[in-house]
């Protein structure tokens, strides 16, 4: 850590910051500029930034050398890739495509979306059955019905399924049908759940909050990985900004950094992302081109007799022809569907 001191700083106060600094059992190394004092605090990083500095008569600012993500972090070794059932995600070559309903609403509608995405090149199946609503009188999901349905899909079409946790009660129930828990985007920072999952023997994948920013997301995956779960995907999913032509902002800056500070593979919703069916196709493209190692994309048979989210799931079609589209993007980047 590196204490900046204000330009008018005396020396006792100097001599105070470095009394405390060395109360709090860390080292102090003062360096004297023509212009600034700056003073360099040697410990573990994590003990530093328990200690409040700034507070400190004479500082000015303080900054962190490390950061305070580092199980996220590269650490110079090539990270194994993280597998749902066995399908693998951040090879670096192919683009995992994940598909389904918003909501599993039967077992019938469960098993067709199953089979047409499947038949358009998805391998892996989502579908919610615990539903996170803003209303609380609006479609909650079917619970662990709707993962039986989503287990028969499985079964009937062999896609490993992904699915939302949203109570740490429920993980052992999710554990025996789910091959992927989901943490939605209201839940990024449910840190209760974070530190639930990261216990589970199975793989996560976190969504971006749409009011978080990169680094809260990053502090989120690491506290499922300080419980001893490596196997974490990040997912950005959009935004809240000012605009209110759609219904998040896809932030697609957060795939390169993401892919650059992190050893995670890198999911991309554009569904929720954009929020419109008509410009989905078109953000899951930039999403391909911007580098991410996989699309979540909602897909509805019947889209407007849906019971969430009907007005942003493309039809089994339209998803079939982007997945097309994909693997051009994807072939002129370097890689394949
Ligand atoms: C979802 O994937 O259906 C969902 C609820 O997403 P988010 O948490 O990103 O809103
Ligand atoms: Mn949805």
């Amino acid at each position: 850590m590196i204490i900046i001191t204000q330009p008018a700083v005396t020396d006792a106060q100097i001599d105070h910051i470095v009394e405390r600094v060395e109360e709090f059992g860390l080292k102090a190394e003062v360096l004297r500029g023509t212009m600034r004092v700056v003073i360099g605090v040697i410990g573990p990083e994590d003990v530093i930034r328990e200690k409040p500095l700034a507070a400190i008569p004479g500082v000015e600012s303080v900054f962190a050398v490390m950061k305070p993500y580092r199980l996220v972090s590269p650490n110079g070794t090539k990270p194994p890739p993280v597998t749902i059932g066995s399908v693998p995600f951040g090879t670096g070559e192919k683009v995992v495509l994940i598909s389904g309903p918003c909501s599993v609403e039967s077992e019938e509608q469960t098993l067709a979306i199953a089979h047409s995405v499947k038949n358009a090149g998805a391998r892996v199946l989502r579908g919610g059955a615990f539903k996170p609503r803003t209303s609380p009188y609006s479609f909650q999901g079917l619970g662990e019905d709707g993962l039986r349905f989503l287990a028969d899909a499985r079964a009937a079409t062999g896609l490993p399924i992904i699915t939302e946790i949203m109570d740490t009660r429920d993980l052992a129930m999710m554990e025996k049908y789910t091959d992927c828990l989901q943490i939605g985007s209201r839940n990024m920072q449910n840190f209760a759940l974070l530190k639930e999952v990261g216990r589970s023997r199975l793989p996560v994948m976190l969504k971006r909050g749409f009011s978080a920013t990169i680094n809260d997301l990053l502090l989120s995956a690491e506290y499922i990985l300080s419980e001893g779960n490596p196997n974490v995907l990040l997912c950005e999913r959009g935004i809240r900004t000012f605009e209110t032509m759609t219904r998040n902002t896809l932030d697609l800056n957060a795939v390169p950094i993401l892919k650059a500070k992190t050893r995670l593979p890198v999911v991309v919703d554009p569904t929720h992302g954009i929020g419109l069916r008509d410009y989905i196709p078109q953000m899951a493209l930039a999403a391909v081109a911007a580098g991410a190692d996989a699309l979540m994309i909602e897909v509805h048979d019947n889209p407007e007799r849906a019971r969430s989210d009907g007005d942003q799931a493309l039809l089994p079609e339209v998803f079939a022809d982007l997945v097309r589209r994909v693997r051009a993007v994807a072939a002129a980047v370097g890689r394949d569907v």
